[in-house]
């Protein structure tokens, strides 16, 4: 029989990974035993690991964008009162609505609200190669993860783009709040009480500005998490590069480096099987992040793409290491694989071990974000070529790291 020459996307074809499974439906346990299934039946030993997720963040943002919402509306309201308390108190709500979305943020991405939603046990699926031979004292740890759930959305093209309208949408509100009150106290101390056009016209602005993000907020509230999405891209895709990269490294094991393979799961819910992992691992994580790196794929489709530099108002770049070896190892395989940034890539699994200071990658498809949590997301859009691209890139990086080839940007 002769071998297949695009091996991952055969794997992702005939499987699960190219099919709706979303947490909580039949889909969820199919992919937990077809990926134990596919390690065993190459003698790798595979294990779970229970881990806790929820509804709660994506309850928690709606009610977060409410919350938005309400202070777009309060602004307003005291825009229109009588000066100088029109002036100081709208100054004010610019610092306090601003932190107080900011600590709601912060809490929710933490998991303190639970009691937002509905809890339940999801599992990571997670195999290991300990190095061969070590030259080295400690061996560095490779992080491999690839999220294998899928989720669709009953409006799949609103979300990145309208909540970045809503977000800026919200600056610009609190911009000409701080402009139009700032107008206001100085006519209200010169004694000039008449009403100054400037200021008019800016209060209509902001009063259009927060009617407009008030139509996102109720069109974001009809929003709905169902399983439509085959998921083949979104992350198919890295889950069974994951799998051809075990098979790989079984039957090649690499040098000086401790290789931990995690099939997180729950991404799409709020990132809770690597925040899950990242948990129980805590100690060994935080002792050597110095000497450890995390590889995350979350999907490779129409493109093999990379995550340069990530953030909402400023970026800044994701790592300062191991983007400089995927361009070196992309360059010597004559591979294409493309840098790119993005105000919100940063939101993938990679992001748990980032927390903990651990040098992160993550490869993104960002060509494809358009079409993914929708039905769209099918095994059609899949290049297996790039698939196999990846693949090649990321054995190939792993052997840079264990030759200790890692350099700095800087
Ligand atoms: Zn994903």
């Amino acid at each position: 029989m002769t071998q297949s020459n695009q091996p991952t996307f055969d794997i992702l074809k005939k499987s699960i990974l190219s099919q709706p499974r979303m947490m909580g439906t039949i889909g969820e346990e199919e992919t937990t035993t077809f990926l134990l299934d596919f390690l065993s039946q190459n003698s790798i030993e595979a294990y779970t690991e229970n881990i806790e997720w929820s509804t709660a963040s994506v309850n928690g943002r709606k009610l977060m964008f409410i919350l938005l919402g309400l202070f777009g509306i309060l602004i307003n309201f005291t825009l229109r009162i009588i000066p100088p308390t029109n002036g100081i108190l709208s100054i004010l709500l610019i610092p306090i609505s601003f932190l107080g979305l900011m600590l709601f943020g912060k809490e929710l991405k933490a998991d303190k609200f639970k009691c937002l939603g509905k809890s339940a046990i999801g599992k990571n699926v997670i195999c290991e190669f300990p190095p061969i031979r070590h030259e080295e004292v400690k061996p560095t740890i490779i992080y491999l993860t690839a999220h294998s759930d899928s989720v669709a959305s009953n409006l799949p093209k609103f979300y990145i783009k309208f909540m970045i309208g809503m977000f800026f949408g919200f600056l610009l509100i609190l911009l000409l709040t701080l402009v139009s009150s700032i107008i206001s106290l100085v006519y209200f101390f010169r004694d000039n009480i008449s009403t100054n056009l400037a200021i008019r016209i800016l209060n209509v602005i902001i009063l259009i500005c927060t009617i407009l993000v008030i139509l996102i907020i109720i069109s974001n509230m009809f929003a709905k998490r169902i399983n439509t999405s085959p998921g083949a891209c979104d992350n198919g895709s890295g889950s069974a590069i994951l799998l051809s990269l075990a098979k790989f490294f079984k039957e090649h094991p690499a040098k000086n480096v401790h290789l931990k393979f995690i099939w997180c799961t729950a991404e799409e819910w709020g990132l809770f099987g690597s925040k899950g992992y990242v948990k129980t691992h805590k100690q060994e994580i935080v002792e050597n992040k110095d000497n450890s790196y995390a590889i995350n794929v979350d999907m490779v489709g129409s493109e093999l793409a990379y995550l340069d530099k990530a953030g909402l108002l400023k970026k800044k770049p994701i790592n300062t290491k191991l983007n400089v070896l995927i361009e070196k190892s992309a360059e010597e395989l004559k591979i294409e694989a493309r840098k790119f940034n993005s105000p919100i890539g940063g939101n993938s699994d990679h992001a748990s071990f980032k927390k903990e200071k651990v040098e992160v990658c993550c490869f993104l498809a960002k060509n494809d974000t358009k079409i993914i949590h929708s039905k769209k997301d099918t095994i059609d859009l899949v290049k297996p070529e790039k698939l196999e691209d990846a693949v090649e890139l990321i054995k190939n990086l792993v052997q840079k790291i264990g030759n200790g080839e890692i350099i700095s940007k800087d």
